[in-house]
């Protein structure tokens, strides 16, 4: 029996708890991606998840007609605008181009 395509997500470590989960959002006052604590305490987290390169291409396939204002949220370790510069080299490599 195959696995279902999410259930990568089981084994996420934003869903274990001990960050609120509001870390891995933007909320109102924060200046830039990244650079609040709770975004730092997140990334950290999101880089010995077990997970994070599913949870990365995840982002990139739901994003992946987005420009920078239809993305949100940090996804694989990577803040909205790391993720569009992913984006814009893998449409690069194909000819295309990126929102
Ligand atoms: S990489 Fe980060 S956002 Fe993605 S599942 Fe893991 S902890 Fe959550």
């Amino acid at each position: 029996m195959r696995d279902h395509p999410l259930s990568w997500m089981q084994r996420a470590l934003c869903a274990v708890g001990g960050m609120p989960a509001d870390a891995w959002t933007e909320r109102p006052g924060d200046r830039q991606w990244g650079s609040t604590s709770d975004h730092k305490a997140a990334i950290c987290i999101c880089k010995r998840c077990p997970v994070q390169v599913d949870c990365l291409e995840y982002a990139l396939a739901l994003e992946a007609n987005e420009g920078r204002s239809g993305r949100s949220g940090i996804y694989g370790g990577m803040t909205p605008p790391q993720r569009l510069k992913i984006q814009q080299q893998r449409d690069k490599k194909k000819g295309r181009t990126s929102a």
